[in-house]
Order: structure tokens, then C-alpha cells, then sequence
């Protein structure tokens, strides 16, 4: 960066600081696409001339909410619900619903910012939202679920619409819960339309979507991979998380020869030195989808694997390929350094924000292939931009029509990327070409359409 752009982006984000005092995580996400952005803003003056970025980190609406339950006791409980409005000017606002404790304000405005460039790069007509609540659905029944479902759709029905806002699914969010959350939805509107995406295949849900996130950033990766020549076969990937990014990340990088040897959950991870394989991998999607266990239940199944517990993260098992597929700074700067030791030359996040800034640095600056969550986990919201065309035009694609549309896009993804992120040297920096590629359709959409 040179002298100017340094000093507009210390200046912007002293004053984004003071505004929005505590919200760390957002003000991380700022900080990565402005220091992207602001040398081609540089070039490209009406962009601020236009206050664009100043624009862009105000969210056009924030909606926060009671949401009042009961559990199968008879207990009144109460969470918080929210969803951020992000930006609107390339579609309606779309973005993933998010249950668990750690919501706050914070992640979910981060959530939200992400998803405008990340939405963009899909080049599908979608803005950019996030919702959720502080509310966790481990360890409670199904009609606990429902209950809350229910109270949180009560209230979110009326800011919500298919030409207004597409919600989804996302951490604690699953095929059950926008099940509960969709049912609501259609009571309270009488209304049968493509509000929500991640549906159930029987009701309007596209084939693909629960795939579409892991499959997608395999493919990315698969990209990324081409560029030094090299494929996933015979490659050793170490994958955190074993919701429905890692579960299905997993499954593809071993079907494209890899062997996947770790998952993981905030309690620990297992490792498995002879690598997953299709009955393996269909064990954990029994074992996580259907009977809602831990992943440590894993080495009861399969007793050569071995669990570590205390919320230890895997990424000391040496590996040539890293997905980080769990949750936001969930590997940082020490852990980078271990990769990089034991040889990994390729990360690709499935995850939103999974590595922290100075493992970000750490990549680089070791020039191994690295690339954001908004790049490469693009092809879930990208399937669910897929949904809403299906349900739009009352039709149901095949499972080969959307797979041939998802890899087109993450190649489509990727070739931004190498256009705005190519250096001097010729290293490929995902980190500005997908924060540029998706900045521009934003920020020109939002000039065109004057200053609202
Ligand atoms: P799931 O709820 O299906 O799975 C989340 C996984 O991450 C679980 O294994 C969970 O373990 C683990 N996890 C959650 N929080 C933490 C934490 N604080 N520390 C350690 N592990 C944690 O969510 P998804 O797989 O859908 O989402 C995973 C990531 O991918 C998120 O960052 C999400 O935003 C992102 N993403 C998801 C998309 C989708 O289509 N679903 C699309 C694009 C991005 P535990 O059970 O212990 O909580």
C-alpha cells in the first residue's frame, strides 16, 4: 500500500472504531476489504468522491428482536434475534441464518459485509443479509426447535420476501430448522413462494444445496491447485468443522483421490491416519445430522482413528492441504506457522473468516495458496441464487444441471480472482482479486442507482 491509501484506511477505520465501539469482528472484515479496495479507489476517484465505502459499512437496515419460547418444561426463555440489511443495490438482501451463542451484533454485521462481496462474485442477482440469534439448538428436543423456530419466524415474516430478503441456512441452521423456520414463514404470509432457501428437496428445495458449500470449495481449491499444476490425488487435507461444509468438503476431496484424515468440533478433533472413505464419511453424517452425537463418538466406530479433546483445533497434523470449514478465527497466526513447517502449501477456507489476520499474513508471506471464504465457500449461496431461479420459474434442475452450474461458477470465481489478484511476482492474491472483483459490481451498481 502506499502512503495514501495507508492513511485512508487508518483514518476510516479510527472513525469506524469510534462508531461502532466493540464490534471486533466487523471491524476485522472491514479492514481486509478496504485495504483491498483502497489503492483502486485510489485509481477510480467518483468511487470516493461517491463516499461508497462509507456507505457500504452502514448497513441499509438492522432488525433486532424478542424471541420469547418455551422449553418442554414449561420454561419461559429469551433470545435475541437479528438480521442485518447489509446492501441491496445488486438484488435483495440474502444471506444465512445463524443459531448459536456467540451471536451478537458484531458477527453478524461481519457476516452481512462478507456476504455483499461474496454474493457478487457468484454474479447472481443477490445482496447482501445475515440474521440469527444468541440461541443454541445442541441439547435440545425437536420441539424445542420448533418452538423457537416458530417465535423467531413470528417476527422476521414481516421483514422478509422472494423480491426482498432470501434467508438461509448456516451454523445450527440445517435442513430441520428452515423446516420449522419455512412452515412459520408460509402460515403467518399464506403464502407458497422461494422466501427461504436450503429446503427440503419435496418442498421446493434445490438438489445439490446441502453439497453445495463443501462441493463448491473443492472445486475452488481444485483451481487454485491447477495453477502450480497439481491435484488433490494422493494430497493429505487436514478439514476442521464436520457440520455441512466439512462433512461434504470432505466427501469430494476424497472422491477427487485426496485422503482427509481430521474433522473437528468445538469439543476437539479425531484424526484418522488411514483417511476417510464413502462409509466413513456416511457414518458422520448418521452421526451428526441424524442422531444430533460429538464427533469423538467417531473412535468408537472406528478405533484406529484418535480423538484430542479440549477444544483443540487439528492443525498440527501434517498435511499438504488445510479447509478450515468450522467458524470465524478459528486458526490463527501460531497455527499457520505449524502448517507452513509441516508443509501445507494450499488453504482454502470453507468457513466465513476462519483464519485470523496474521495467519492470513503468515500465507502469504510464505507464498503458498491461500484464499478467503467469500471466494471459495461462494457456491453454497450461489446454489441457493440456483434455488431461487428453480422456484421462480416452478421448475426442479437435476442434480448434473446444478453441479455443472455451481463448477462453472467457482471457475468463473476463481478467474476473477486471478484477474484482480495477480501481483508483480505473479502470485495469485485471492485476498485483493475477490475483494475487488466483488467490490466493483457493488459499488458501481450503488452509483448508478444515486445516492439512496
Ligand atoms: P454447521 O452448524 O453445520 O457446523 C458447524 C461446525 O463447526 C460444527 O462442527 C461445530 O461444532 C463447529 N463449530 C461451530 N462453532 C465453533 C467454535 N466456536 N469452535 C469450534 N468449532 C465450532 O455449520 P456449517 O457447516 O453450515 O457452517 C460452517 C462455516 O461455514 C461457518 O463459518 C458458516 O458461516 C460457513 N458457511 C456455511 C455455508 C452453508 O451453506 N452452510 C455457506 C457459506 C459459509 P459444534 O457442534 O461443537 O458447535
Amino acid at each position: 500500500m502506499d502512503n495514501f491509501a495507508k492513511k485512508y484506511v487508518d483514518g476510516f477505520m479510527t472513525e469506524l472504531i469510534a462508531k461502532n465501539p466493540g464490534e471486533t469482528e466487523f471491524h476485522q472484515a472491514v479492514r481486509e476489504v478496504l485495504t483491498s479496495v483502497a489503492p483502486y479507489m485510489q485509481a477510480y476517484p467518483y468511487l470516493l468522491d461517491n463516499k461508497i465505502m462509507e456507505r457500504m459499512v452502514e448497513p441499509e437496515r438492522v432488525i433486532m428482536f424478542r424471541v420469547p419460547w418455551t422449553d418442554d418444561k414449561g420454561e419461559i426463555h429469551v433470545n435475541r434475534g437479528y438480521r442485518v440489511q447489509m446492501n441491496s443495490a445488486i438484488g435483495p438482501y440474502k444471506g444465512g441464518i445463524r443459531f448459536h451463542a456467540s451471536v451478537n451484533l458484531s458477527i453478524m454485521k461481519f457476516l452481512a459485509f462478507e456476504q455483499t462481496f461474496k454474493n457478487s462474485l457468484t454474479t447472481l442477482p443477490m445482496g447482501g443479509g445475515k440474521g440469527g440469534s444468541d440461541f443454541s439448538p445442541r441439547g435440545r428436543s425437536d420441539a424445542e426447535v420448533m418452538r423457537f423456530c416458530q417465535s423467531f419466524m413470528t417476527e422476521l415474516q414481516r421483514h422478509i420476501g422472494q423480491d426482498t430478503d432470501v434467508p438461509a441456512g448456516d451454523i445450527g441452521v440445517g435442513g430441520r430448522e428452515i423446516g420449522y423456520l419455512f412452515g412459520q414463514y408460509k402460515r403467518l404470509r399464506d403464502e407458497f413462494t422461494g422466501t427461504l432457501t436450503g429446503k427440503g428437496l419435496g418442498w421446493g428445495g434445490s438438489l445439490l444445496r446441502p453439497e453445495a458449500t463443501g462441493y463448491g470449495a473443492c472445486y475452488f481449491a481444485q483451481e487454485m491447485l491447477a495453477t502450480r499444476g497439481e491435484t488433490f490425488e494422493g494430497k493429505t487435507v487436514v478439514i476442521s468443522g464436520s457440520g455441512n461444509v466439512a462433512q461434504h468438503a470432505a466427501e469430494k476431496a476424497m472422491r477427487l483421490g485426496a485422503k482427509v484424515v481430521t474433522l473437528s468440533d468445538s469439543d476437539g478433533f479425531i484424526y484418522d491416519p488411514d483417511g476417510f472413505n464413502e462409509e466413513k464419511i456416511a457414518y458422520v453424517k448418521h452421526l451428526k445430522n441424524a442422531i444430533r452425537g460429538r464427533i469423538k463418538e467417531y473412535v468408537k466406530q472406528y478405533p484406529n482413528a484418535q480423538y484430542t479433546g479440549e477444544g483443540t483445533k487439528p492443525w498440527a497434523v501434517k498435511c499438504d492441504i488445510a479447509m478450515p470449514c468450522a467458524t470465524q478465527n478459528e486458526l490463527n497466526g501460531e497455527a499457520a506457522k505449524v502448517l507452513l513447517a509441516n508443509g501445507c502449501f494450499c488453504v482454502t477456507e470453507g468457513a466465513n473468516m476462519p483464519c485470523t489476520p496474521e495467519a492470513i499474513e503468515a500465507f502469504q508471506a510464505a507464498k503458498i495458496l491461500y484464499s478467503p471464504g467469500k471466494a471459495s465457500n461462494a457456491g453454497g449461496v450461489a446454489t441457493s441464487g440456483l434455488e431461487m431461479s428453480q422456484n421462480s420459474m416452478r421448475q426442479k434442475w437435476t442434480s448434473e444441471e446444478v453441479d455443472a452450474q455451481l463448477h462453472r461458477i467457482m471457475k468463473d470465481i476463481h478467474a476473477a480472482c486471478i484477474k484482480y489478484g495477480t501481483e508483480e511476482d505473479r502470485y495469485i492474491n485471492y485476498v485483493k482479486g475477490a475483494n475487488i472483483a466483488g467490490f466493483i459490481k457493488v459499488a458501481n451498481a450503488m452509483v448508478d442507482q444515486g445516492l439512496v
